[in-house]
């Protein structure tokens, strides 16, 4: 299994940064799971094989590149984007982004292949396929309703936690997962900035190496995800410090394969 994380932001000479102010991970080319950077950073393959794109949730850094990516394939969709994601996730993207406000509603619209763009709920808990992977949705603690996944394509397995705080819930699940390859973690904040992550449902190194004791795979390579641009440096540095084996920060653009 073929893993990226676009990347979503410059550096000063136009070049990808390795900073990442969006999330958008594409899995084998052809499904992306969040998509913050779609539109922008998916490349001419990427762009003509993903139809299916899975929400963890609905916050701006994970769905900035849908309705760009939408309005960009328009015209020669010939089948509609399929976008998975939490019945409270489908409805704030249609309330909020896909009101004609703020962006088209392109649920309502077709082009002259049909329609351009359709929704596909899940539950919490619930396993479902999108294309050749099967996802298990895992609900996280995050400030509004977020899930991280168990995503398998039959011999590799990956699982990604989203956004979130503290759990119990994720841990169990992954500790009862047979031949996990990889987990993909979130750390926003540095561990100066706590509180910060505490009300906004973060993690820093030192709450992440907490939750790291609930997990049992040691031997599962773990990646670090979703640190804040501002604070990388600080973040990294202080990931560095824990010592864990196996824990390394996940680069963006990079193709991870297991
Ligand atoms: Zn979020």
């Amino acid at each position: 299994m073929k893993l990226q994380l676009l990347p979503g932001t410059f550096d000063e000479n136009g070049m990808a940064s390795p900073r990442q102010h969006l999330s958008c991970f594409v899995v084998d080319d052809s499904v992306a799971i969040d998509a913050g950077s779609l539109a922008m950073a998916a490349s001419a393959v990427q762009k003509k094989q993903i139809r299916d794109v899975v929400l963890t949730h609905a916050h701006l850094d994970h769905i900035a590149g849908l309705p760009l990516f939408i309005d960009d394939l328009f015209a020669v969709l010939d089948v509609p984007v399929c976008v998975h994601a939490l019945p409270e996730v489908i409805e704030t993207l249609e309330r909020d982004i896909f009101n004609w406000e703020i962006y088209p509603r392109f649920s309502e619209l077709e082009n002259a292949n049909g329609a351009v763009m359709k929704y596909q709920s899940f539950e919490v808990g619930e396993e479902f396929s999108v294309k050749h992977l099967r996802l298990k949705a895992v609900l996280v603690n995050h400030k509004v309703s977020t899930v991280g996944f168990v995503v398998s394509d039959g011999q590799t397995k990956f699982a990604l936690s989203g956004d979130t705080a503290e759990i119990d819930e994720f841990w169990k699940v992954l500790n009862a997962e047979e031949n996990l390859s990889a987990l993909l973690v979130e750390c926003a904040f540095p561990n100066e900035l706590e509180e910060l992550a505490r009300v906004s449902h973060h993690l820093t190194p030192k709450t992440l190496q907490k939750e790291l004791e609930k997990f049992n795979r040691k031997e599962c390579s773990i990646y670090v995800v979703n640190i804040k641009p501002m604070y990388r440096d600080e973040v990294v540095r202080q990931i560095g410090e824990l010592k864990i084996k196996n824990l390394q920060i996940l680069e963006v653009g990079q193709i991870y394969e297991w």
